[in-house]
């Protein structure tokens, strides 16, 4: 595990497009910036209006990000996604979401808070396991739960 972390982490120092972008290195269409984090429009976007918010601070990951600017970020992505229900932009529902690890699909190794518009029909969704169907036993969740409150 930490040798996969280690990794992602030496692969986003050796060069960073979101440091770039920071920098003005590389183009961006701003929508935001304070002191603590920065929104621009995702160049592939899964709909039109698609923003990342980003801290401005280099964090490869959710672990090296400090709580204070992950509230931050979900302060401003709320913001911002009020505003893409009023900007006109085609805009039915609001999807966040964060990839915080290879395994689960990051591709740019600086944290960012994805936020798109979805509208019915727009083709986006999740896949799931096969397993995704079984509901699990009261003693599994019980024992999960226990798991991760002794190291929370
Ligand atoms: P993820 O797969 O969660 O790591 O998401 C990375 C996101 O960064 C993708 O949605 C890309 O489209 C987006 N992206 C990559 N390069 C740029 C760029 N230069 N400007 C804006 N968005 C970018
Ligand atoms: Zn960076």
């Amino acid at each position: 595990m930490s040798v996969i972390r280690d990794r992602e982490k030496k692969r986003a120092m050796d060069s960073c497009i979101f440091c770039d972008i920071l920098a003005n290195k590389l183009p961006s269409s701003l929508v935001y910036c304070d002191d603590l984090c920065s929104a621009f429009m995702d160049i592939q976007p899964v709909n039109p209006g698609h923003v990342l918010v980003i801290p401005n601070k280099h964090a490869a990951s959710l672990a090296d990000l400090d709580e204070d600017t992950g509230a931050h970020m979900f302060r401003v992505a709320q913001r911002i996604a009020a505003a893409l229900r009023k900007s006109g932009v085609k805009c039915e529902g609001v999807n966040l979401f964060i990839a915080d690890g290879e395994a689960a699909g990051q591709d740019v190794f600086h944290v960012h808070l994805h936020i798109f518009p979805r509208f019915s029909g727009d083709g986006f969704g999740f896949t799931f396991g096969p397993t995704y169907t079984v509901k699990t036993s009261r003693q599994s969740l019980d024992e999960w739960a226990e798991k991760i409150r002794s190291v929370l």
